[in-house]
């Protein structure tokens, strides 16, 4: 792929950001990607500044939602060296995600070049500080000013950068409440539960403001008939039993594939079983309440591993899940995930790509 850079701005200075400024996606850096598909391929691979892009007030994505968005992230190992982790696996999702909104794809190898080329043009912004990391926002919208009720024709896709502090601020603590409800859901079969999609996002604020009356952070979503859990909030669920295995949800049509939960998956850890189920939400209660289910949480990129310590029900019963604190398995693959990523631990083959420096 030709990338045209003509429009970059030279500044090559180290950009400080201080920690206050690295609060999750408040940052951005001065430059994006940005690709166009005309209606048969896709041309015009450009770095540009990054700022506001035009699009006609009467564009698909403004009224339909034909919108797609990635999350993932690189590290700064102690080579001096930035490697993304996993961005082929996110490459892989944005085209599934294109095919259920009836978008067009990208070759995934065209999105880590576009990744990789941005990354390198903003190396001197990666923050410095302990636990610091790049977040990269790859999204493809469609910008065919049409009000017709169907797919657009054009679309355009877009990376920008966000330089993120640790999630964690004071060290990896305070598990989060989850409120239980059948009111809100996140995804039926047959819909678009299983693409990262803006408009999932969209109805899941209702749901949010709802669980913040319980000073819930997040609605711990179970499936359209309220038999299954389904999803932590905007992370994939997990929990640990007594017998050490952690249990992730099937992967259905309604739940979005975490690639944090599928690292999970592939990690070999001694001592310890991480396999999927479908969960059964009565059973789930009545674990927690046993002592059967030690630990829960979830799992997503922006945090890696989110203890969960209760859930909460409308009627305000509280299930806390072992003592409400961090359990042993939660800090184990949490230690394991972020010591991957930041080098300190071995990666399994091909989980780190190193950003090579062209620019
Ligand atoms: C992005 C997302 C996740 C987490 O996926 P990761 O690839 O681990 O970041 C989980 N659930 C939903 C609904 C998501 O949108």
């Amino acid at each position: 792929m030709h990338i045209d850079y003509t429009l970059k701005s030279d500044r090559r200075t180290e950009q400080f950001v201080p920690t206050e400024q690295l609060i999750f996606g408040k940052t951005r850096t001065d430059h994006m990607f940005l690709m166009d598909y005309d209606g048969e391929q896709w041309t015009n691979a450009r770095v540009v500044p990054y700022g506001d892009i035009a699009v006609a007030p009467g564009a698909v994505v403004l009224h339909y939602g034909q919108e797609i968005f990635e999350g993932c992230k690189s590290f700064k190992h102690e080579d001096g060296e930035i490697y993304g982790f996993r961005w082929d696996e996110n490459a892989k999702r944005l085209n599934e995600s294109a095919k259920i909104m009836i978008m067009p794809e990208i070759d995934v190898e065209i999105q880590l070049e576009a990744m990789h080329a941005l990354m390198d043009v903003e190396r001197l912004w990666f923050p410095e500080q302990d636990g610091a990391s790049m977040y990269l926002r790859p999204f493809m919208f469609g910008t065919s000013d049409s009000l017709g009720v169907k797919p657009s024709k054009t679309y355009t896709y877009c990376v920008f950068l966000s330089p993120s502090g640790p999630y964690y601020k004071a060290g990896f603590s305070d598990p989060i409440k989850l409120l239980i409800t059948s009111r809100f859901h996140r995804a039926a079969p047959g819909g678009s539960g299983a693409a990262k999609a803006g408009g999932n996002y969209g109805c899941s604020m209702r749901s949010i403001q709802f669980a913040q009356k319980f000073d819930a952070s997040q609605v711990l979503y179970l499936d359209a008939t309220n038999q299954f859990i389904e999803e932590a909030g905007a992370m994939n669920h997990y929990h640990v039993t007594k017998d050490n295995e952690v249990i992730i949800p099937h992967f259905t049509d309604t739940i979005l594939k975490s690639i944090t939960s599928c690292s999970m998956l592939e990690l070999e850890l001694e001592g310890l079983t991480i396999r999927q189920e479908f969960i059964g939400f009565q059973k789930f209660m009545a674990d927690i309440q046993s002592g059967h289910i030690t630990e829960c949480g979830g799992f997503g990129t922006a945090a890696g591993v989110s203890p969960v310590g209760s859930y909460i029900l409308e009627n305000e019963t509280t299930y806390t899940v072992g003592e409400g604190k961090i359990g042993p398995v939660t800090q184990r693959l949490y230690d394991t995930l972020t010591g991957i990523q930041k080098g300190s631990i071995k990666a399994p083959d091909g989980w780190l790509q190193k950003v090579e420096r062209k620019h």
